[in-house]
């Protein structure tokens, strides 16, 4: 087999870099409400590392890459990494996943730098449960326009993840899934993970199974393909939509067997897992000169201890770090 594979013969081509632990939200399934320091900026990779790091990893076998955070938009010229990222020969498909709120100002210059596609978080589409659940004032409305900006200019498909939470924003199923028919929004339904130090609880968690009976009202979910990408989430479609429904099933039913991916945190360690502790450190090698050859070896070696599966159904949540440094 050529390119990169795990010790499970699982091909691995999918690098997530977080460029920033920094968010201008503080969503309640993701954060602690305080706490949690942030790293200090000289902690982050550089533009010219991550580019570094994504060069090696390319020439390993990794082709596509997504940018995550933190938020993302935050972290100041974004589309200039888009840009050295869109160089790199092998990478053909560069996504970005953001909270949305930024996203009406940069969307064409993102679009022009190389970015393929979004992913946008939506949660809610009522003002208070978005105050609720992000802990901050910031109007929806500027989510709801940068998903607009973002279709028109290109940023196609723009998928729409909403975290469902028991007594949360569960009763918000069929208002986003009519979105679907009305809007031909591209929207996808993920159960809540447990993370560390957040406060929902095991009690709000929904199980895809749920979900789907409950949307049933709308009528029968046809499977469907993805338009595009082969992630984790299974697709339908409702009676005469255009756009679809997916569903991501972290701990229902996980789909560690056919987990393609490579995670790069804003501080430089290399994650084969979001949900394990175990990392590898590429800045302080990358700020002491290591060679091309030498990174390579460090990412085979990550690429090497991915772990078969996470543990979360056994009660094992990694302790470490938030999703907010990994990059969920
Ligand atoms: N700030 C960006 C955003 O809001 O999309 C990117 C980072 S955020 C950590 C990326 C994604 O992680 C969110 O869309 C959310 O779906 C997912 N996420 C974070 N915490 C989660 C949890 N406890 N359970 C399920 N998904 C979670």
């Amino acid at each position: 087999m050529t390119g990169l594979s795990d010790s499970f013969q699982r091909p691995i081509n999918y690098l997530r870099i977080s460029v920033t632990d920094r968010c201008n939200l503080r969503c309640i399934y993701c954060l602690p409400a305080e706490g949690i320091g942030l790293m200090p900026r000289q902690a982050l990779l550089t533009y010219e590392e991550i580019y570094t790091v994504a060069k090696a990893a390319a020439e390993l076998g990794i082709n596509k890459i997504r940018i995550t955070g933190g938020e993302p938009l935050v972290r100041s010229g974004l589309p200039k990494l888009i840009q050295m990222l869109a160089q790199i020969d092998a990478i053909d498909d560069i996504s970005l996943t953001t909270n949305g709120t930024l996203l009406s100002g940069y969307a064409a210059e993102l679009k022009s730098a190389g970015l393929r596609r979004v992913n946008v978080s939506l949660d809610t589409l009522k003002q208070d449960k978005f105050e609720f659940i992000t802990r901050r004032t910031t109007s929806l409305g500027d989510v709801l326009d940068g998903i607009e900006v973002a279709r028109s200019a290109g940023l196609n498909p723009v998928k729409l993840n909403m975290v469902v939470m028991s007594g949360i924003n569960d009763d918000e199923l069929l208002d986003l899934a009519t979105k679907t028919i009305t809007d031909e929004w591209h929207v996808r339904f993920i159960e809540l993970m447990p993370s560390a130090g957040v406060s929902t609880r095991a009690s709000q968690f929904v199980p895809v199974s749920d979900m789907r009976k409950r949307l049933e009202l709308l009528g029968e979910l046809e499977p469907c393909l993805p338009s595009v990408g082969n992630g984790p989430a299974k697709y339908f479609r409702l009676p005469h939509a255009r756009g679809t429904i997916g569903f991501i099933t972290p701990i229902s039913e996980h789909f560690c067997f056919h987990c393609n991916r490579l995670r790069l945190t804003a501080d430089g360690k290399l994650r084969p897992c979001l949900l394990t502790d175990y990392e590898i450190d590429l800045k302080l090698p990358l700020r002491r000169g290591i060679s091309s050859a030498g990174l390579k070896q460090l990412i085979k070696e990550a690429v090497t201890n991915k772990p078969l599966r996470h543990h979360l159904a056994e009660g094992y949540t990694p302790k470490n770090r938030p999703f907010s440094q990994v990059g969920g």
